[in-house]
């Protein structure tokens, strides 16, 4: 059964021009795209997409480079779509991210680390839910 996962690449890759690339190994990896766009947040919805960090220490720093240019959002469809999608990725710190991730490869630093991916189902579908209206999203059912 596949499921679904959120994906951003973010300011600092789509500024490098890296934006191809990340799609082409989303496509590689064998994640069906079932959403894209491209857009610039505004602070607001920075905050409001990352408000279960509003907490930490780098909530101010992560929302203004969130919403400092353009993002790639998309809704990607996969099995196991998070823990595929994570493992594409690489870890959260580009020094520690394995050979051949996404943030190995393209990231800057720790904060403009080049994508986002949900960390559980449930918040995939909120992530989701907070940038595409249902029929936004290819239905392939
Ligand atoms: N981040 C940061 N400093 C940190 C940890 C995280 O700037 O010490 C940023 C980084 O951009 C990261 C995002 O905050 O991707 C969300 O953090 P999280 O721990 O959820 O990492 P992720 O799920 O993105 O790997
Ligand atoms: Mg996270």
């Amino acid at each position: 059964m596949t499921n679904k996962t959120f994906a951003i690449i973010k300011p600092d890759a789509v500024n490098n021009r890296y934006t191809g690339k990340i799609y082409d190994r989303i496509l590689q990896t064998g994640f069906t795209i079932l959403s894209a766009k491209l857009l610039k947040m505004t602070l607001a919805q920075a905050e409001g997409f990352y408000a279960v960090h509003r907490e930490r220490p780098f909530y101010g720093e992560l929302t203004t480079f969130m919403s400092s240019g353009a993002c790639m959002v998309l809704a990607l469809e996969k099995e196991n779509a998070v823990a595929a999608w994570r493992e594409t990725i690489g870890a959260t710190n580009p020094e520690e991210a394995a050979e051949g991730t996404i943030r190995k490869d393209f990231a800057t630093s720790l904060g403009e680390n080049a994508v986002h991916g949900s960390d559980s189902d449930e918040n995939a579908e909120k992530e989701i839910a907070f940038f595409f209206t249902e029929s936004e999203l290819i239905s392939n059912k």
